[in-house]
Formats: structure tokens, sequence, C-alpha cells
């Protein structure tokens, strides 16, 4: 079996056949996903969705950087109210993207730091999301990072990056369709090297399509060709490598302890 650590399948993009699309997952050996929200109406379906799939679908609340100038207080009660929800297993996703930069960076900054605190204060894993804006989110974490555990979704940096990210004890690098595209060595090199323990699959669908079928929407069946390249860079059987992330999940998200 097969984790799909982290997925948008409350997504429009699943309007049509999301069910269809978790069966699929299930019958390719997907067991279990991760549906991350990013704003507070996709944090509600990503619960929604959990407590239809008991066991299937896990849930994560939270408010993504592109959505950062729609946070209140307000809005970080809901979220802690949702985490009560049977299946919710993390916050996120939150971060920093100053790539796109759809939300000012101070209001970015003050989301991320508070849903961090939220996190701490509830013994939650949290899942960051992080494009150019590497020194600030290592500035943050450092500060506030003591306590918590989580996971660097899509990673997408260098060994030195890479490196960085896991001086954080309990924190996990997650590689995504991106690792399959040709050309994408520093990406690679990272893959191959960074400790068994600290490595999660993931699609992020619809988005990021694996190669081949890269252009299309993706969905978490795919997350078996991200990992076929992981097991292909270690050396090791698609087995092993199903197994090794699943336990990685697992022991992050706590997916036994919610599992109905
Ligand atoms: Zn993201
Ligand atoms: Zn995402």
């Amino acid at each position: 079996m097969l984790v799909d650590s982290h997925t948008h399948v409350d997504a429009r993009q699943f309007e049509r056949d999301r069910e269809a699309v978790l069966q699929a997952a299930l019958e390719t050996g997907v067991s279990m996903l991760v549906d991350a929200g990013c704003d507070l109406p996709s944090s509600r379906a990503a619960v929604a969705l959990a407590a239809a799939h008991p066991g299937q679908v896990f849930a994560a609340v939270g408010i993504h950087p592109h959505d950062a100038s729609t946070y209140t207080d307000a809005a970080l009660e809901e979220l802690r109210q949702l985490t009560a929800q049977p299946g919710v297993v993390a916050i996120g996703e939150t971060g920093l993207d100053y790539y796109r930069m759809h939300s000012p960076r101070e209001q970015q900054l003050h989301s991320l730091e508070r849903q961090l605190a939220l996190a701490r204060e509830l013994s939650l894993p949290v899942i960051l999301h992080n494009r150019e804006s590497h020194a600030d989110l290592m500035a943050l974490l450092r500060e506030h990072a003591k306590e918590l555990r989580g996971v660097f979704h899509c990673f997408s940096g260098d060994r030195a990056m890479a490196e960085e990210c896991l001086a954080f004890p309990g924190f996990y690098l997650s590689f995504a369709g991106p690792l399959t595209y040709q050309g994408n060595t520093a990406l690679q090199a990272v893959a191959a090297w960074a400790p068994l323990d600290r490595v999660l699959v993931e699609t992020d669908c619809p988005y990021l399509t694996p190669h081949p079928y890269r252009g299309r929407r993706n969905e978490p069946k795919q997350v078996t060709l991200t990992a076929a390249k992981l097991a292909e860079l270690r050396g090791l059987s698609n087995e092993e490598i199903a197994q090794i992330t699943t336990e990685n999940a697992r022991a992050l998200f706590g997916l036994d302890r919610v599992t109905s």
C-alpha cells in the first residue's frame, strides 16, 4: 500500500468524479491520503471528505499562503474547532509563497505564525508550502519549530536546502510529480540522498502530474509513479519504498490512531 501524503481531492476539478477517483486510488493500492485545506471552505470540505471515507481520507485544515489575506482570528478559531472532527490529522497547508505573492508578505508571515502556534498548541503536525521564501520560512521555524513536527510538502530545493529543512527534528521532505521530470537532477540528487526515515510521497493533485501524464489532471493513484521514481533513485524495490513511506506517513500523521 501507499499513502498519498498531500492531495486536494476536495477541489472543483474533482466535482464530477470524486468517488471514482477515490475508488481508483484504492484499487491501485493507494489506501490512504491526506486532503489539505487551503482556506476555510476547502478545510470544511476536507473534513467532510474524511468523515465520508473514514480510514481512507484524512484531513488537514489550514490557510494557504495564497489565501493568507483571508486570515482572521475568527478563521483560526474555526480551524481549531474543525480539528476536533474525526480524521483531522494536521494543520495545513500553510507556509509562504513569494513566487506568486497572491497575498502580501506580511499577511503570509502573520497567518503562518498563528497556524504554527495552533499546531503547537494542539500537538498536530504542520504541512508547509515553500516557494521562493526559504530564508523567511527557516527564520520563522527557528523561532517556532521547537516542539513542532511536520512536512515540507512538494519539496523542490537542492541538497543544501534539504539539509537545512531536515535540521528540524520531526520534519520530513515530501516528493511530488516533479521528481519524475527529466532534467530535474538537483531534486533527484536530494531524493537519492535523503535519510529514508524522513521521506514521504504525494501528488498535490490536481496539480504537478508526474511523467508521462504531465499536462493532464493529477489524481492520487498516480503517486505510484513518484514512488517508483524514488525507488529507482534509491536502488530499492517499489514494495520497499511503499513500506518505508507508508511507515513515515503513519508516524508523522498518526494515521493508525485515527483509523476507524
Ligand atoms: Zn503547496
Ligand atoms: Zn497543496
